[in-house]
């Protein structure tokens, strides 16, 4: 007797490796834009999502941007790459924005994928004073890239971390700098996407 044999459906997602890459963004700059380029090609990621801070903690003595506004810049720099998107989790969420928080709203949305947290060599060095930094840990790898005058450092970090160094070419660019300098006047051409330059200078983002 023939048994006839029912055909398999592929029901299982790919993993893919996703980057994720959070920040103020107050301005987005090409040290941002480049640190994700760089990551992506690296580590073999398949997308890199830039997630704007809400409220972020670590800045609450400063006045920061709106959320709207900066998310809007990442969106217009990140535009033409079809491998980078940006995600409102952050900004939707009220309350000081934890990088946990970020990770486990992005674990949800993406249960099949590796998770791949971005950061510059001074934001690792900070790393240690987050909230539940043990749970950040488990739920992505880490991979950082150098920053001018910063040196990498994970020598503090819990044994599980996995960090991954990238050495990017230096870009002594910081969102810092280009507020200054649109408020003294001086250029932010060259230093933000050509968009952002208009955005920033359309909205009087920095007086
Ligand atoms: P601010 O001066 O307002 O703190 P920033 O330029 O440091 O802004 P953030 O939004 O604070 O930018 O940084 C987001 C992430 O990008 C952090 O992980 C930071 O380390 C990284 N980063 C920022 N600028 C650079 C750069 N020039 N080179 C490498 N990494 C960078
Ligand atoms: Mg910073």
């Amino acid at each position: 007797m023939t048994e006839m044999s029912s055909p398999t459906v592929a029901t299982r997602a790919v993993t893919r490796r996703v980057g994720i890459m959070g920040g103020t963004f107050d301005p987005i700059h090409h040290g941002h834009l480049a640190a994700a380029s760089e990551a992506a090609s690296h580590c073999g990621l398949d997308h890199v999502i830039f997630v704007p801070t809400g409220d972020p903690w670590q800045k609450s003595e400063q006045t920061v941007t709106s959320a709207e506004h900066r998310y809007a810049m990442t969106v217009l720099a990140t535009a033409g790459r079809s491998d980078f998107s940006v995600s409102r989790v952050d900004v939707d969420r009220s309350g000081p924005t934890y990088s946990v928080d970020t990770l486990r709203d992005l674990r949800r949305l993406h249960p099949e994928d590796d998770l791949f947290f971005i950061t510059g060599a001074d934001t690792l060095a900070k790393v240690m004073t987050w909230k539940a930094v043990e749970e950040v840990f488990s739920l992505a790898e880490f991979i950082t890239v150098n920053r001018p005058g910063y040196v990498v450092d994970d020598a503090d970090l819990p044994p599980h971390a996995t960090v991954t160094q990238v050495e990017m070419p230096d870009l002594d660019i910081s969102s810092t700098d280009c507020r200054r300098r649109a408020s003294e006047g001086e250029p932010i051409w060259f230093l933000v996407p050509d968009g952002v330059v208009r955005y920033v200078d359309k909205h009087r983002l920095y007086g």
